[in-house]
């Protein structure tokens, strides 16, 4: 603190930090009596504060993963229920799945006698249906850095695209460069299945690429020290790199592999599910395709074009069912995060309520279901008819209550709404909301 020598004029007020006076520093800032800060000090205090934060935040992950704060299985499902709808054999296997991951790592870490093996998880089914929610949620649960990457931006060295240690990179920097955390994150690779070998009718350079890197990726999925270029794109010789292990970094691959069911169905014929031998491929449709995908085995997935290593290194296959109709509902309103939930977050700030009929509720599960696109239809859908009222709802300042039916979601009526004194729709309609979540 600055110092001061010269004789001040008694009864003069003083910066209680610096003790330098008003007539030295000029205005000071009055606090309890007898309590002043001039803007020096001010200052000083906040630089200390924002490097103190800074040094907070980069201990984002530092709480470190031990055997007595890793969660039980049974508490990570409990906290995927929380985000994620249906999917409950998925989620019990993952479950079980990234806690004996997490055990492994931390008992590499301890013990030298015995060696757990690495199991990446591929998680196969729909898009839309919660693969990468999956992925994101369980990185939550356990607070380990969590980077998607896109296995269709990668490419073999030689071709146009990005080198395979990208995908580490997007952990290194959802770590913030903390590379001890970083190495033990979850890396989700979106479009894996896209990486397959295809057969007739296909670009030579597309087929060379995707096997190139399945062969690119064998070594990170399993574990080794990569050095990865701090820009991403590709390395070269002159660069400096940033190694990381990854040993310890669990791959989560996520695809909808199209058509694998056919070989599925082929393999197995007649006898487990029903179909006729000869033409089990050609008569599946939305409902069976799930049921097909649960005889998955790994020889399917390299008849698919998958190189036998490539597969190998991804033990804990989990299948991912399609969404219908009641779990879209309840999408639209149980989740933390369901969209209705954020819409009447919305309308509360803005001192009106928000409800859904049931039938309203199910007509835009039905629209959103015909999309194909899961459950990522729902908020476009609620986006589009919400869009008018959205845009007016500032405007009026008395407590109102609006109440969508299924007729207004069809737009066969406009959305209005009613003042809360005359509302008995309403109360019908929250009555039905809270019974069909
Ligand atoms: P994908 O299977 O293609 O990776 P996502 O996990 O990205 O699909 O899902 C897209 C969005 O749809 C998610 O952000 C989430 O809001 C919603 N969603 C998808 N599946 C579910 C589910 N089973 N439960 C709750 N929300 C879901």
């Amino acid at each position: 603190m600055p110092k001061n020598d010269k004789k001040e004029p008694e009864n003069e007020q003083k910066c209680t930090f610096c003790t330098r006076t008003s007539s030295q520093v000029g205005n000071l800032i009055a606090g309890p009596p007898g309590i002043f800060i001039c803007s020096d000090c001010v200052q000083l205090c906040n630089q200390i504060l924002s490097l103190e934060k800074k040094r907070g935040t980069k201990g984002t992950f530092k709480k470190e993963l031990s055997f007595q704060n890793l969660p039980a299985p049974m508490q990570i499902k409990a906290r995927l229920d929380e985000y994620i709808i249906g999917q409950e054999d998925t989620k019990k296997a993952l479950s079980v799945a990234v806690n004996n991951h997490y055990k492994r790592v931390l008992t590499s870490l301890s013990r030298k006698d015995v060696e757990l093996e690495k199991s990446n998880i591929l998680l196969i089914g729909p898009t839309g249906c919660g693969k990468t929610l999956l992925a994101r949620t369980m990185a939550k649960v356990l607070n380990v850095p969590f980077a998607i990457g896109d296995a269709t931006t990668v490419t073999e060295a030689g071709y146009v695209g990005e080198d395979v240690e990208n995908l580490l990179l997007r952990v290194i920097q959802a770590a913030e460069y903390d590379i001890e955390a970083a190495s033990k994150g979850i890396v989700f690779i979106d479009e894996i299945d896209k990486l397959h070998r295809t057969h007739e009718n296909s670009s030579i350079t597309r087929d060379v690429s995707g096997e190139g890197v399945q062969q690119g990726l064998l070594k990170i999925l399993e574990g080794t020290v990569s050095n990865v270029p701090p820009q991403g794109g590709r390395k070269h010789p002159e660069q400096e790199y940033i190694k990381i292990d990854t040993t310890h970094i669990l791959f989560i691959g996520g695809g909808t592999f199209d058509g694998i069911e056919k070989i599925i169905a082929r393999r197995i014929g007649k006898k487990q599910i029903g179909f006729k031998v000869d033409n089990a491929a050609d008569c599946l449709d939305d409902k069976n395709i799930g049921e097909v995908l649960r005889y998955i085995e790994p020889e399917d997935l390299v008849e698919y074009g998958f190189i036998p290593e490539f597969v190998g290194r991804f033990p804990i296959i989990c299948i991912i069912n399609p969404l219908g109709v009641p779990e879209l509902i309840k999408i639209l309103v149980e989740p933390k995060n369901a969209v209705v939930r954020q819409y009447q977050a919305f309308f509360q700030m803005e001192n009106a309520a928000l409800e859904f009929t049931a039938a309203a509720l199910e007509r835009v599960a039905a629209v959103a279901c015909a999309k194909k696109t899961g459950a990522r239809a729902l908020r476009a859908t609620i986006e589009k008819l919400m869009l008018d009222v959205m845009y007016e709802l500032s405007n009026r300042k008395d407590k109102r209550t609006y109440t969508i039916t299924d007729k207004m979601v069809d737009g066969q009526e406009p959305i209005a709404p009613v003042a809360d004194n005359q509302s008995e729709n309403s109360a019908k309609a929250k009555k039905q909301q809270r019974e069909s979540a």
